[in-house]
């Protein structure tokens, strides 16, 4: 046994490796399971291009094992396996990656999903681990060969006796630290979740053996603990399935377990994107607004997967802040990964990706809107309120992308509408859209003011939320119609007849306006006759150009 030693740049890109490049140790699983996936696809291409080699489907798995007592936890899969060579170039040399080179030299073998490409992965299992054994046997050779290091000062490399296509990679874990609990990898529950959370959708079996008591049959209270041998993973994930294949159900229930909602989803958007850049999206809009949705407790964006394997969650990039409300997830294939695979390198990609989520969301909500309008006035009563911020934030520069979503109560029948469908049926010599500012339905309804207007036949939008006059103050005008309240300044509703009459009414009650003006002068600026009201005796209103009465 000859030591070899790692060149001085090594140790210190492998003191790098360890401290610095990835956030989050628990990834290292996330690492070893995408090389074991990877091997295995290898050895599924060597079987499908060279008969001797040929194996079955069904031995193509990774099992995870742990020692509690040796603290050692064990990955073991039935790829490839690596060569003496392959084990000191691709472990020995940091940065050197054979999944790579094997896409490289394997030009057909372009659509199988290899994930490694940066060759630093293994290395993340040294965040756990203080001594690393990988013993392999390759498919292209007879002997098998053992891998040995414990990090910066080297490797070794031994022959050994091994019959089994395939690589055991075994973790001595680090003694615990204060802040670090090495232990916690020993536990079953722990590899599970950590299982689900990166590596659900691997697309072979991850097997463990894993203690399950049972009732003892015809006892109470009794209960026998057994070992059975479970797969971890489910596979394949529901977004690559084709949609034709996937039931309500499946949706619902994928939704409300990834994220975590006691309610079905609204609404499923499922599609597909190839091109440039391709992409599936998986998104769901909920059927309630989260309790936290308007505070800043609340975590927007959406979770990444690149290739079926997840990368980050709360993606806040994939998606505009006024779709907020949509949960989801995308995978692609073609976004390029920082070296930690923990975030994107390229915002252009990020940026075409959200453009295209961007939309899809507003083309499903215009459908949605146009075919389902109940079904869109309660998700607009769940979310209506986003839009409208939308509208306003970026000082309008979402206008175009919004203001067709956007519902406000309205006079017409007393139920809500589109600016669209108020400006088609405004009557033919009005030129602005009447809106209305109140706490509530019933109190404007109340509003003397509002008898006249729609007495004459105008329609006019109620503004329930504060944020209303601020985001139409963004869109100004719509289809070149500008916005009115009925409650400021000049109205103009009265025909000429009605003029002339309000003239002589001025004339003949000059007196008593002025007593009225009198008595109110530190109150008002001016008492005059009105053509607003119609059953009621008197309103406020409030001066042209002063908002918010
Ligand atoms: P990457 O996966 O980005 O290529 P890694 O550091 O994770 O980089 O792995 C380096 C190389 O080691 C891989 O490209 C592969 O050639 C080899 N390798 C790692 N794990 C295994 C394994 N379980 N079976 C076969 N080869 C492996
Ligand atoms: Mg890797």
């Amino acid at each position: 046994m000859e030591k070899q030693q790692f060149k001085a740049e090594s140790k210190r890109l492998l003191d790098l490796m360890i401290h610095s490049i990835y956030t989050n140790k628990e990834i290292f699983l996330r690492e070893l399971i995408s090389n074991a996936s990877d091997a295995l696809d290898k050895r599924h291409f060597l079987s499908l291009t060279n008969d001797e080699k040929r194996v079955n489907q069904e031995d193509l798995k990774i099992t995870l094992s742990t020692n509690k007592d040796l603290r050692t936890f064990t990955i073991q899969d039935t790829g490839i396996g690596m060569t003496k060579e392959e084990l000191e170039n691709h472990l020995g040399t940091i940065a050197k990656s054979g999944s790579f080179d094997f896409k490289q030299e394997n030009k057909d073998a372009e659509d199988i999903d290899i994930i490694g490409q940066f060759g630093v992965g293994f290395y993340s299992a040294f965040m756990v681990a203080s001594k690393i054994v990988v013993e392999s046997l390759s498919a292209n050779d007879s002997q098998g060969y053992r891998w040995t290091s414990e990090g910066a000062d080297g490797y070794t490399i031994e022959p050994i006796d091994r019959t089994e296509i395939g690589t055991t990679i075994t973790l001595y874990l680090r003694d615990n630290e204060e802040e670090e609990n090495y232990d916690e990898y020993l536990d079953t529950y722990k590899i599970k979740s950590l299982i689900t959370k990166y590596s659900d959708y691997v697309r072979y079996p991850i097997q463990m053996m894993v203690e399950v008591s049972r009732p003892v049959e015809g006892k109470e209270d009794e209960y026998t603990t057994e070992l059975e041998l479970q797969t971890l993973n489910s596979m394949v994930p529901l977004w690559k399935r084709n949609k034709k294949d996937i039931t309500e159900e499946e949706y619902n229930n994928f939704y409300m377990n990834k994220f975590m909602d006691w309610e079905k989803p609204q609404k499923v958007l499922h599609y597909s994107i190839e091109g440039t850049l391709s992409y599936q999206a998986l998104l769901f809009i909920p059927s309630k607004t989260p309790y936290n949705f308007y505070s800043q407790e609340y975590e927007p964006g959406l979770q990444l997967y690149s290739k079926s394997v997840f990368i980050m969650d709360h993606a806040k990039d994939l998606i505009p802040d006024y779709f907020r409300f949509v949960k989801g997830l995308v995978d692609s294939d073609d976004v390029s990964l920082n070296i930690s695979r923990e975030i994107l390198q390229q915002d252009r990609q990020l940026k075409i990706i959200a453009r295209s989520i961007e939309k899809k969301i507003k083309s499903a909500l215009v459908d949605m809107l146009v075919k389902e309008r109940e079904e869109y006035e309660s998700f607009y009563k769940n979310f209506g309120l986003q839009l409208k911020y939308g509208l306003y934030s970026d000082y309008g520069a979402h206008k175009e992308q919004l203001q067709d979503l956007i519902l406000f109560y309205s006079s017409h029948e007393d139920r809500y509408v589109t600016l669209k469908e108020y400006v088609e049926r405004m009557k033919e010599n009005q030129d602005v859209i009447y809106y209305v500012s109140g706490d509530s339905i019933e109190s404007i309804k109340k509003l003397p003011q509002m008898e006249r207007v729609t007495e004459k036949g105008y329609e006019v939008l109620y503004f329930l939320d504060d944020v209303d006059e601020f985001a139409i103050r963004m869109l100004q005008t719509y289809m070149g119609k500008s916005f009115k309240s009925i409650n400021q300044g000049e109205l103009d509703l009265d025909t000429e007849e009605e003029k002339a009459e309000k003239e002589t009414l001025k004339k003949e009650n000059a007196s008593l306006l002025e007593a009225l003006k009198d008595a109110l002068k530190d109150k008002v600026k001016d008492v005059t006759i009105s053509s607003r009201l119609a059953s009621h005796p008197v309103c406020l209103i409030s001066d042209e150009g002063v908002s918010f009465e």
